[in-house]
């Protein structure tokens, strides 16, 4: 059984609809969709969940809304008429616009754009509509209720032919409409498949897969056939976007591969995220990602281990000033502390004068406008050679490696290098495992 999430983009326009249509039908063992709210038709374009909480906002201002609302009545009411439905949409608009007006929450305003595409989606294919608020259960501090949702979904959807589920929303206890975060259909998607323990999760958008790295920096990059669960995670933290970071974690549980396919493309095979145990065939790496904008906190200080308290000063330092740390690279007498530029900028000064208090170190400097590449493969662990040819790339493209960090899952390779040579050190390393691998890295 597969569960199929289609996103913003595949449900756009009633041209979509139809493609998604096509796809649900080509394969009897699609059971149950997860529809997005209609995303964006072109760059120009607003979706719907942005309209929408554009409405809350001004709402809640007491502020007219009718002409946001009256954009969104136009978008659902064009797509029924498209697609020749019998559903009554325009009752449907009336109702919720009253509850906006009442005064409804932020959360079931902007939940509306998935029940509308989801209520759509269920005539269009004569499927069942089962309302999310009856199988996505949060608690009530409004957190997600794991167990509870995976019983409901169990016992509601066991004997079921078919159904369409809206992603992004569910209620808690006493009933209240209650989202995930932004994208967080893909973690409805998720869900549903661990709660039918479906044989494959299925997450349609606008292109073919992962991408081997940014195509911003990369030209044509390849495609990803297949990457972990684990892999992905490290790439998504460096960010790899697409997928939302939480939507791994429900399917985790069984193991059930997600299949990132392209509604506009359907007959290429994407890339299939699988799990951790898989074998690995890949004897290179799988992704390269990266983030700029990070600064490194340099602290030197001699025997320094032999000061049993010395790690957690330090430490304690960062928390009290509610700043996360990346990573914590260190040698016999100095660690160096990468924090994000953003959250320690502003603090800088008062950090630096903590850590001396505390810490008394011999020495301390920090060095802004670092960026971060993470090389990332499952297969990097057998494979001999990997760090040399990230090395020697970057070292033949004339860049300078300030920080070498290999994460403890040996995973991923991190290197440090200046913001400015970023987007030159990613394509680097991409050329050199692209050419000596010649047609698959
Ligand atoms: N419609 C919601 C958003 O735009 C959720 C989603 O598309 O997954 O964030």
């Amino acid at each position: 059984m597969i569960v199929a999430k289609f996103g913003g983009s595949s449900l756009a326009e009633a041209s979509q609809f139809k493609k998604v249509k096509d796809i649900v039908k080509s394969d009897n063992r699609r059971k149950f969709i997860i529809p997005s709210a209609p995303g964006k038709r072109n760059s120009k374009d607003h979706k719907v969940t942005d309209l929408l909480y554009m409405c809350y906002q001004l709402a809640s201002h007491g502020l007219n809304f009718d002409e946001v609302f009256k954009i969104i009545h136009n978008r659902f009411l064009e797509i029924t008429k498209d697609l020749n439905l019998t559903l009554d949409i325009e009752a449907e608009l009336k109702e919720i616009k009253n509850r906006i007006k009442d005064g409804a929450s932020r959360d079931y305003t902007a939940s509306r754009g998935e029940y509308l595409s989801g209520l759509i989606l269920a005539n269009y294919l004569d499927y069942e509509f089962m309302d999310a608020k009856d199988l996505i259960i949060f608690d009530h501090r409004n957190i997600f209720d794991t167990e509870s949702t995976e019983v409901k979904v169990r016992d509601i959807l066991k004997d079921l032919p078919h159904g369409i589920i809206p992603g992004f929303y569910g209620a808690n206890e006493v009933g209240e409409i209650i989202t995930f975060s932004r994208g967080g259909s893909d973690i409805t998607g998720s869900i549903i498949a661990n709660g039918v323990k479906a044989t494959l999760y299925e997450n349609w958008t606008d292109v073919s897969g992962f991408l081997v790295a940014d195509p911003h920096i990369v030209k044509d990059p390849k495609p990803m056939d297949m990457v972990t669960y684990k892999e992905l995670r490290e790439l998504s933290y460096m960010g790899a976007p697409v997928l939302h970071e939480e939507a791994i974690f429900p399917v985790r549980k069984y193991g059930i591969p997600i299949n990132i396919k392209n509604t506009n493309s359907p007959e290429d095979k994407g890339t299939m995220i699988v799990d951790d145990l898989t074998p690995v065939k890949s004897k290179g790496i799988t992704g390269i990602s990266g983030k700029k904008d990070f600064t490194v906190i340099n602290v030197e200080k001699t025997l320094m281990t032999l000061e049993k308290d010395f790690f957690r000063k330090l430490i304690s330092v960062f928390e009290t000033n509610d700043i996360s740390i990346e990573h914590m690279p260190s040698s016999i007498d100095s660690v160096s502390v990468v924090v994000p530029t953003s959250e320690v900028s502003m603090k800088l000064k008062k950090v630096i004068e903590e850590i001396r208090i505390f810490c008394n170190p011999d020495n301390i400097e920090a060095l802004p406008n670092m960026a971060l590449i993470a090389v990332v493969g499952r297969g990097m662990i057998r494979t001999k050679g990997i760090s040399a040819k990230i090395f020697t790339a970057l070292a033949k493209a004339d860049i300078n490696t300030r920080m070498i960090i290999q994460g403890s899952s040996e995973l991923n390779i991190i290197a440090g290098v200046e913001n400015y040579d970023f987007e030159k050190a990613i394509e680097a390393i991409y050329e050199e495992f692209e050419e000596k691998s010649k047609g698959g890295l």
